[in-house]
């Protein structure tokens, strides 16, 4: 669900929406309203909105404000509160935002790690766009490493999911950067007819936007036409057309979602010797990215000005290159640095959390498990035995098969209280349990402490000579344990008696009819005299 749908309060759903507007247009006017919002997730304890403030505030510090520092505890906030929250859309985003970070540091293997993680989680948001987000970026990770197979596998993959969400604010802007990715790998793998087709989609995407609000996005298209004159060996014309590609460059406000395209553009000039047109795109772009506060970006702009100076034979130039080169590749190696401990501190936070998580599931399975035992004898309870029964029977009628119920009851149990005290009584009650649970290491047989001295014990799969046979070897048995019972009218020893319900259940949902019968036998097999000699104590009775 949105994020405002679960608020009543109206200041509250006003600030989501200005946040949700400042993050669209990338605009500064976020930090009131997060402000806001924070206090009052505080104060109600609430962890999907304090999750989603965290990410917010990490955006404005990581895009508008750049404070890196504050990032880092930002976005770590809100995997930590997102994962104790229901808010699993915006966790992989979350995971989405750490991996696009690693990239910037060139820590690619970082981001591989995330995306997955990200997409993990997506799985359990149906009709989710993020897992298109996170395919288009994993395609484009892979398009930088020159992986085109894979890149376009997740290109597209990404291109299904991101049509299916018209409704997003980007729409066209990740529509058409996907459209062009995929036409950058088509030219990478050489296949011009591919990329004039991919020219085409875009045109008719261009011509369904209507320009104003996702910013100018004539970008894609000016390039691709470039690439597609440069590739049929059209010098002439695309020179003309470079002319539109720059002034797309100016107007471009996200141009660091296709610098990786320009560089490999880049480097594709200065290696046909194209001298002069790599060096209009340089002085385009230079003043936009030459003090890029991502050291992983001026390096590599450094790198192709060096091959530029190299091919233009600036030997000068290209020593003062190398020198910047060098303290660049100092500052990332700390960066790197500094990205790996932030990760492994992120990952140690997550590990506390799953554990934490995986601790109370398994406390409360063991407090499922105690709500259906029997606290006296360990067996299983009441509850149980309706749950199970219930499902015996179902079964039972599905497939047209017997079903054995037996009620058990230990003979004159008040007089053994009586006599030998409440204590030793509850003994009795474990040692017979005891013995139940015995017979029930069969499968098809459960058995559960129906309460005060009465036992069930459900039978499957059985016919009724296999029952009775069973049900004697278990009277026997009981019999058998020679606990001492001096007052007792019949033998000496602590006996049951038993009363069987069997048969074929014949409607739905009538297993208490099972247990009905079960107790009118038992109630027949105690009239009888209850166990004495030449007497099992057993009644057997049909439905
Ligand atoms: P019958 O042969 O007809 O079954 O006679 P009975 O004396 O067993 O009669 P009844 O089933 O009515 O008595 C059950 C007795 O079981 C009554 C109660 O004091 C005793 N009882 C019930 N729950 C417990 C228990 O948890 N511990 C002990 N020690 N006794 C219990
Ligand atoms: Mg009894």
């Amino acid at each position: 669900m949105e994020m405002k749908h679960r608020y009543t309060d109206e200041a509250v759903c006003r600030d989501i929406d200005l946040v949700l507007q400042a993050w669209k247009q990338q605009s500064r006017g976020a930090a009131a309203p997060l402000n806001r919002l924070k206090k009052y997730a505080k104060k109600t304890g609430d962890t999907s909105l304090y999750g989603f403030v965290c990410y917010h505030f990490a955006d404005l510090y990581y895009y508008r404000n750049h404070n890196y520092e504050k990032f880092k505890k930002y976005i770590a906030g809100a995997i930590e509160m997102l994962m104790q929250s229901d808010e699993k859309e915006l966790l992989a985003r979350a995971y989405n935002f750490v991996a696009i970070d690693a990239i910037n540091f060139g820590s690619y293997d970082v981001a591989y790690n995330y995306f997955m993680t990200g997409l993990k989680i997506s799985e359990e948001v149906p009709d989710s766009l993020i897992p298109g987000i996170l395919n288009a970026n994993l395609g484009q990770m892979f398009n930088e490493l020159g992986r085109y197979k894979l890149a376009r596998t997740h290109i597209r993959k990404g291109l299904k999911i991101i049509a299916q969400h018209p409704e997003d604010g980007k729409y066209y802007r990740n529509l058409i950067n996907m459209h062009f990715q995929d036409g950058m790998i088509s030219l990478a793998m050489n296949e011009i007819d591919e990329v004039v087709k991919t020219l085409g989609v875009i045109q008719d995407l261009m011509y369904r936007y209507d320009g104003t609000e996702e910013g100018d996005l004539s970008l894609p298209l000016a390039f691709i036409r470039v690439r597609i004159a440069l590739a049929k060996g059209w010098d002439k014309e695309a020179d003309e057309l470079l002319g539109d590609l720059l002034s797309a460059i100016d107007n471009e406000s996200a141009l660091y979602d296709c610098l990786d395209d320009l560089f490999t553009f880049l480097r594709y000039l200065i290696e046909k010797k194209n001298i002069k047109m790599a060096g209009r795109v340089i002085r385009a772009i230079a003043g936009k990215i030459e003090n890029s506060d991502i050291t992983h970006v001026s390096l590599m702009f450094s790198e192709i000005l060096v091959s530029y100076f190299e091919a233009a034979g600036n030997t000068r130039m290209v020593v003062r290159q190398l020198r910047r080169q060098h303290e660049l590749m100092k500052s990332q190696r700390m960066d790197q640095r500094k990205l790996h401990g932030f990760s492994i501190d992120l990952v140690r936070m997550i590990t506390q959390i799953q554990e934490k998580q995986e601790r109370i599931v398994k406390e409360n399975k063991i407090l499922q498990e105690q709500a259906f035992t029997d606290a006296l004898t360990g067996i299983p309870n009441r509850h149980a035995m309706n749950r199970e029964l219930a499902l015996a029977y179902e079964k039972a009628f599905r497939d047209q098969r017997a079903l054995g119920v037996a009620m058990l009851d230990i003979d004159f149990f008040k007089q053994y209280n009586d006599t030998y005290g409440h204590k030793k009584g509850d003994e009795c009650l474990k040692r017979i349990a005891q013995e139940l649970d015995r017979v029930a290491e069969d499968p098809d047989i459960f058995c559960a402490r129906y309460g005060g001295d009465e036992f069930i014990l459900v039978y499957e799969n059985m016919d009724e000579d296999m029952i009775l046979q069973r049900a004697q070897e278990l009277s026997h048995a009981i019999a058998s344990l020679k606990i001492r019972f001096e007052n007792s009218e019949g033998s000496g020893e602590v006996t049951i008696s038993q009363g069987i319900c069997f048969g074929v259940p014949k409607e739905e949902n009538k297993f208490w009819d099972y247990l009905e019968t079960a107790d009118r036998a038992l109630y027949s097999a105690k009239r009888r005299g209850r166990r004495k000699e030449g007497d099992d104590g057993i009644s057997f009775s049909y439905t």
